[in-house]
């Protein structure tokens, strides 16, 4: 595997879940046991405030609902990938994920395309999910 010099996710006890699951190329979240809302990782359920929660793996299809283009070199890795996109994911179970979309060029993107998920090893511990033009 080729050195990677992006900055990194930093794993907490609370994402480790959804970071052991991208390795496995699986996109999963939690469920709170008490009222099925489906969220990012958070130890509380932003609904009813339970605590009772579960990991499910979810369908990793969404849409497109916004991004923005890069155009400035915030970090010396990123320079030779400007200009580039950063999306904004929604997923068909609800939560919005921060993300790229790759697999199609910048001119490409729409507000409501139709993405799902693509899994990048970056490291032996870390795997990004990104999303893709839908087949
Ligand atoms: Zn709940």
């Amino acid at each position: 595997m080729v050195e990677y010099s992006k900055p990194l996710p930093e794993i907490t006890a609370d994402d480790k879940p959804f970071w052991d699951a991208c390795k496995r190329h699986e996109l999963s979240l939690q469920r709170c046991q008490d009222c099925g809302h489906i969220r990012l990782p958070s130890p509380i359920c932003q609904k009813c405030l339970s605590m009772n929660s579960e990991w499910v793996r979810v369908s990793g299809r969404g849409e497109l609902y916004t991004w923005t283009m890069i155009y400035q070199r915030y970090h010396p890795a990123f320079g030779d990938e400007l200009p580039y996109n950063v999306a904004i994911v929604e997923l068909e179970e609800g939560p919005r994920l921060i993300t790229n979309i790759v697999g199609c060029t910048n001119e490409d993107l729409r507000i409501g395309m139709e993405v799902e998920v693509v899994f990048e090893d970056v490291t032996e511990e870390i795997t990004l999910p990104k999303f893709k033009p839908a087949s």
